[in-house]
């Protein structure tokens, strides 16, 4: 698994032509894109040994430098280890292009940098919202899923200490789509196919239209 690792890490930075910087933390990884076997199958559960090793602890340092300023979580699938660690950040500077409204409606306020490791969630199916979502390895499209508006996760941090995390709104959104990333599921496989839009399209048509309005157009397609 070091290996793997590693090879994985040399394969980032190479992608960034920075063959010599494969501990370099300034690299971004490369996110595998939807097709690769990888993002299909379950992850593996890591032993505390393992997340304190420091080959762990430095795709984790990797993890969070490829996720910055591209998106709000990232799962390793995604950078091409199999492992249960997803790191989650739901930056304030993501928001400026939302309404107070859309932010209100969403649920959405700013989450910190955090890791979750070998993650077991209990989702409150009594309650369950629709938004668009997207995907870092699923280039160029959005569509509405529904989800659990609250949820709680049990899990280890980078620290292989356990955590307990309550969340609702947004952050319990972004939970359960990096935890579908460890069981092999993609946003695609829960999407109302009839809302799926280009960013493109998302941007104009979409993206400050409160969800009522958007499941009646919906509701009227054939
Ligand atoms: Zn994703």
């Amino acid at each position: 698994m070091l290996e793997y690792i590693m090879a994985v890490m040399m394969i980032g930075a190479e992608a960034q032509g920075e063959k010599n910087c494969s501990w370099c933390t300034q690299t971004r990884l490369e996110i595998v894109e939807m097709g690769n076997p990888v993002l299909r199958q379950p992850a593996r559960e890591l032993s505390k040994e393992e997340i304190l090793s420091p080959e762990i602890q430095q795709l984790i340092e990797m993890m969070k430098v490829t996720m910055g300023g591209t998106g709000v979580g990232l799962a390793a699938p995604q950078i091409g280890c199999p492992l249960q660690i997803a790191v989650i950040e739901d930056r304030a500077e993501y928001h400026k292009a939302l309404s107070p409204e859309i932010l209100k409606e969403r649920e959405r306020v700013p989450v910190p940098l955090h890791v979750i490791i070998n993650p077991k969630i209990t989702l409150d199916e009594s309650d369950m919202i629709e938004f668009f979502e997207g995907c870092l390895s699923v280039d160029n499209c959005m569509g509405v899923v529904s989800r659990a508006r609250s949820v709680r996760v049990e899990c280890l941090n980078e620290k292989a200490e356990p955590i307990v995390i309550e969340a609702k709104g947004w952050y319990a959104r972004i939970l359960q789509h990096e935890i579908d990333h460890l069981r092999g599921t993609l946003f695609l496989d829960r999407v109302n196919t009839k809302s799926l839009t280009s960013m493109e399209n998302f941007d104009t048509y979409w993206r400050n239209r409160p969800i009522a309005d958007v499941r009646k157009e919906i509701s009227r397609l054939p």
